[in-house]
């Protein structure tokens, strides 16, 4: 009696692709990638050495700025040195097949574990650094990697290292460009393999996060300086096979080929071919090499000092593409098939698979929060002054007050935002004060922001995806090896589901940051709910929202309530408080006011007074 349904799925898809939508948009991007593969396949049989070699080098670059393209344009860490990891990887494969006789597969590993370990160094050293000292220290290790080697006798200073050794697959010499060049390019198409997987996926989601600021991450149970880091390593990785390859290809190892100017022209790639998207490294590394070829043909014609203008026509070129396009030549692209995208409609319905495994919800009515004498000074002022409640398995709890009152630092406090002065604060159990933030999250304690805090270029079913991070554990080599898959399903399927639970499942696939503000509001507590908290905590949700809003809103969170979510609201609006919570507690300066009933309350002298400014 089923059968009927999934031919009708079929036509779905069909009459889908037929509208211009996702299911169509693929085929074409598949068209593209085969076209492009077919075209570099067939170039050694019909273009000529110089055309081969200028690919091969294409396609090492194009490594090297893809791994800045993931670590700059979607992580949003600027770095200055890559040519240095480059250069590590080139001298540890050189070094290792000319000095030691080892063989260049050796050198590989050893190349890519080398590294690998000093992006870790380096990384943990300076990951930590904030706004403009992340990239200047780039430049400083960038500069010191470069002097190393042509400062080191075993490395052979300035004149670095000869006749290293051609790669061979068993008899097969890749000695000749022409052959070296499939290897490049098969390389080439995995690592964008991996690194398009890598960002369809649960690291990837962090990944495409890390802009949106440290705390966002703490609030879905991550460590955003993790994720930086195991970015860092990828991206040194990519530019560690570019440089093995170097090696190889080029038989010759110096310093300059790594240094900070080299840097900057990888830089200067993934700019040009677009630092959002992955296809932007090849276009990129394209582009800038083409371009420099041309000008090393023409300057000399024009002026005794070619190297200097060749610098200078490039500056020029970096500071026309920051005026004029940001988005490099990739930007342009996905300008034109953005708008098409817009349309899409939801995709055919997945086959279910097995729901995430849910925690076990304390029993209505016992306590799972309680802050005890919870003070917080900022210098003199005492911003929450000995405030004492609780909160019970089941309930809606409110924390109101007047503006200034110190919710929002008491909502910091109690999720372990904000560092207490003195008092103490304990969750299921657990004594929470002092405990970073995504540990917090990670015992069930899920939060939304008053100024609301999502990725606005991600669709709304990934943004809510993020939101089960913690229940889930797919690293960045599962991802990108695609083995992630079954769990990645489940953590769709779930993302979907609070999403239906929310009312915004039929729009699934558009933009978050399409929504109206707040609608927006409404996604950030699909995104909590995603976390399967025990405890949702909203700092002021129906700020900002129309009439209509926020009784969606309300009607939203005691549905949420009847469903057995526990729900401390800190809200600034007393009427929609009121009608919505089972008790509240008053704050009015620091201190807690009263604590009862919505009618007992409301009926409160103090509490009257102190909406009304005047404290009696
Ligand atoms: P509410 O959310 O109830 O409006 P807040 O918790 O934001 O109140 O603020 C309580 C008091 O603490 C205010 O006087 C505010 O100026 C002060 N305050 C809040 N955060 C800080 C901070 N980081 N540094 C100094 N003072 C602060
Ligand atoms: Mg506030």
């Amino acid at each position: 009696m089923s059968a009927a349904q999934p031919t009708e799925g079929a036509v779905h898809v069909e009459r889908g692709a037929a509208t211009g939508t996702p299911a169509r948009r693929l085929p074409r991007r598949l068209l593209w990638i085969t076209l492009v593969t077919v075209v570099l396949a067939l170039v050694p049989l019909l273009a000529g050495n110089f055309t081969v070699s200028l690919l091969n080098d294409i396609g090492i670059g194009a490594l090297v700025a893809l791994g800045l393209v993931l670590l700059t344009g979607i992580g949003g860490a600027t770095s200055f040195g890559q040519a240095a990891f480059v250069g590590i990887a080139a001298y540890a494969t050189a070094w290792l097949s000319t000095t030691q006789g080892l063989s260049p597969w050796i050198g590989l590993v050893f190349a890519l574990g080398l590294t690998g370990l000093s992006a870790l160094a380096i990384g943990m050293l300076t990951l930590r650094l904030g706004g403009h000292f992340l990239p200047l220290s780039t430049i400083a290790w960038g500069l010191s990697i470069a002097m190393l080697f042509g400062n080191v006798d075993a490395l052979g200073r300035h004149t670095g290292l000869s006749n290293i050794p051609a790669l061979a697959i068993g008899s097969f010499s890749l000695a000749d460009p022409r052959a070296i060049y499939y290897l490049i390019w098969v390389l080439v198409g995995l690592a964008m393999l991996f690194s398009h997987n890598l960002l369809e996926s649960r690291p990837g989601r962090a990944i495409r996060s890390l802009r949106g600021g440290a705390i966002l991450l703490a609030s879905v149970g991550e460590d955003a300086y993790r994720v930086r880091l195991t970015l860092f390593v990828t991206a040194a990785l990519l530019a560690g096979l570019a440089g093995w390859l170097y090696a190889h290809m080029n038989r010759f190892v110096s310093p300059s080929p790594f240094d900070v100017r080299a840097s900057i022209e990888y830089l200067l790639m993934a700019v040009a071919g677009g630092l959002g998207s992955l296809a932007g490294a090849l276009v990129g590394s394209a582009l800038v090499l083409i371009l420099k070829n041309g000008l090393q043909d023409v300057l000399p014609l024009l002026t005794q000092r070619a190297g200097q203008l060749e610098a200078v026509a490039f500056a020029t070129l970096f500071i026309l593409l920051l005026h004029f396009a940001r988005g490099g030549l990739m930007g342009f692209v996905r300008r034109f098939t953005r708008r098409r995208a817009a349309a899409a409609p939801t995709r055919e319905p997945a086959a279910p698979v097995a729901p995430l495994p849910h925690r076990k919800l304390p029993e209505r009515g016992t306590p799972i929060l309680s802050v005890t004498g919870a003070v917080k000074r900022f210098g003199g002022l005492v911003a929450v002054n000995d405030v004492s409640f609780e909160v019970k398995a089941g309930e809606i709890m409110g924390l109101i007050g007047p503006n200034g009152a110190g919710k929002s630092t008491m909502f910091n406090l109690l999720t372990c935002t904000l560092p207490m002065t003195a008092g103490q604060v304990r969750f299921l159990g657990h004594d929470i004060a002092g405990m970073p933030q995504r540990k917090v999250a990670r015992l069930g304690l899920a939060r939304t922001f008053q100024h609301v805090k999502l990725r606005p270029h991600m669709t709304l079913l990934d943004n809510v995806a993020l939101g089960a991070h913690a229940r889930t554990s797919a690293g960045v080599l599962k991802a990108g090896l695609r083995l992630d898959r079954d769990e990645e399903r489940q953590i769709l399927q779930e993302a979907q589901r609070q999403l239906d639970r929310i009312g915004l499942g039929d729009r699934a696939h558009e933009l978050a940051g399409s929504l109206p503000l707040g609608t927006q509001r409404i996604l950030e507590i699909a995104r909590a709910l995603a976390a399967d908290p025990v405890l949702l905590v909203l700092d002021e949700p129906a700020a900002g929202l129309r009439r209509k809003e926020k009784m969606a809103l309300g009607e939203l969170l005691r549905r949420l309530r009847e469903e057995g979510v526990t729900i401390l609201i800190v809200e600034h609006d007393m009427d929609f408080v009121m009608k919505l919570v089972d008790r509240l507690v008053v704050m009015n300066f620091g201190s807690k006011l009263v604590e009862g009933v919505p009618a007992a309350v409301r009926a409160d002298q103090r509490v009257q007074a102190a909406y009304l400014g005047s404290v009696v």
